[in-house]
């Protein structure tokens, strides 16, 4: 796994911002499962991209990794430290799906790979392909980029069992010095929300917007309930939006008091809603919502409800991202019984490779990547998740699939 004899170039960071060389060397994990027959699949479709739209000009060196079975298989470790180190140094990476080790340990793959890296936004962009079966009457009124805090909230991981010595302990102390009414013998689990990590966060969405004609950050919270947490986050984003965004944001009481309900554009709209109530807003006014910035658990629920209403499930693809280190990875998991059958649907890889070809500026080898993929569907020639419920749908291959969306791209 050494980079000696790559003939790409590394990625640098500098001031906050990614130089991206013209043969960048990017990580590639093909993963456990189903892994390597999407990863196959994926490589095929990116380099097709990248060579129609850039005529040889621009070519991305992969260097291969292990992490997962195979990692585990060839050097005992399911993360090993080369892999890691790898990654540091590439700064860009994509992975397929990792199983979760069973028996003690990591909790996840993925998550571990979130904590090393300090990989704070998980960004997953939900929009309908036509021709993609979905439950809705009007599936393209939604485009949405969620981006879910990744590092705070439950997912800090800080819980323990009912009965342990630890939860016990915490219980005494939350009944003594807080007078706290905690049942003896409960399970504790902490919810840590910090001004820092929730500021970054949204400060990441708003520069999304900022960056990609976006209109309108939506912060989702349940700050009725949860003051102190979820209400301090609403409250912490306004105020570092204020601070460090004067004149490209505007909040939802501004645009009502100061431009009279009209939308001016160039300016970013930051609004939020309270959790429950945007389960609602997304199905009956989709519409009227586009970045959309939350603490980790109500993103985990909203990202899956969202693919969902566009039929995405299987597709969705997200990213993991921090300062100077971003992660593209399929969002479905290992799916071990097609494992090596050439069958399951690659998009969800492809997808996050188109939104790690825009990460890159590659744009225009990302929107060749969408296009193609659209009329690839629209041509109903499609893996068996799709075909089964698509009138006149006809199954292909992963691989079979890829080489579609390849023949599609003009
Ligand atoms: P899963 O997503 O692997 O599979 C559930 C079902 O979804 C599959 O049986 C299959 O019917 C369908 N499916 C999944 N991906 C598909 C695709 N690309 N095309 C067509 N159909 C697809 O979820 P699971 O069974 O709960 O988890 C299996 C393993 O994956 C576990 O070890 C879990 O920890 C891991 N996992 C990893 C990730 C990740 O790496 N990001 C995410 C979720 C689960």
């Amino acid at each position: 796994m050494t980079t000696k004899n790559l003939q790409g170039e590394f990625i640098t960071f500098t001031d906050g911002e990614y130089n991206i060389p013209d043969n960048p060397i990017v990580g590639a994990i093909a993963g456990d499962g189903i892994g390597p027959d999407i990863w196959s699949a994926t490589k095929m479709v990116l380099d097709a991209a990248v060579e129609k739209a850039y005529a040889g000009k621009r070519k991305i060196c992969w260097q291969s990794l292990v992490a997962g079975e195979a990692a585990f298989a060839e050097t005992g470790a399911y993360l090993p430290e080369t892999t890691l180190e790898a990654i540091k140094k590439q700064r860009i990476a994509i992975k397929g799906p990792l199983s979760t080790p069973t028996g003690g340990g990591i909790r996840s793959l993925n998550v571990a790979l979130r904590h090393h890296f300090d990989l704070y936004a998980c960004i997953r962009p939900v929009r309908y392909y036509e021709g993609v079966p979905n439950p809705m009457k009007r599936p393209g009124d939604l485009d949405v980029v969620i981006f879910r805090e990744n590092t705070e909230d439950v997912y800090a991981g800080l819980e323990w069992p009912a009965g342990s010595d630890e939860a016990e302990a915490l219980g005494d102390y939350l009944r003594e010095k807080l007078q706290a009414k905690v049942r003896p013998g409960s399970a504790l689990g902490i919810k840590p929300m910090s001004p820092e990590g929730s500021k970054r966060l949204i400060r990441a969405a708003i520069e999304y917007a900022i960056n990609n004609g976006r209109r309108m950050v939506t912060m989702v919270h349940k700050g009725n309930i949860m003051k102190f947490t979820e209400g301090a986050f609403c409250q912490w984003g306004y105020d570092m939006a204020k601070a460090e965004f004067p004149d490209q944001v505007i909040t939802e009481d501004e645009l009502v008091t100061k431009y009279q309900g009209e939308w001016p554009p160039g300016k970013i709209i930051l609004n939020d809603r309270i959790a429950d109530a945007m389960f609602q807003q997304l199905l009956l006014r989709p519409s009227e919502y586009d970045v959309l910035a939350t603490p980790n658990l109500n993103g985990d629920y909203l990202s899956d409800a969202c693919a969902a209403q566009v039929g995405g499930l299987g597709i969705a693809p997200g990213a993991n991202v921090g300062d100077g280190i971003a992660i593209f990875e399929a969002t479905h998991g290992t799916a071990p019984k097609y494992a090596g059958l050439d069958k399951v649907n690659p998009g969800s890889l492809i997808l996050s490779g188109k939104m790690m070809l825009d990460f890159m500026g590659w744009n225009e080898a990302g929107e060749l990547v969408e296009k193609a993929l659209q009329k690839t569907i629209l041509g109903r020639q499609v893996t068996y998740d799709l075909a089964r419920q698509m009138e006149g749908g006809e199954e292909v291959s992963c691989s079979t699939f890829g080489k579609l969306i390849v023949e599609a791209m003009v």
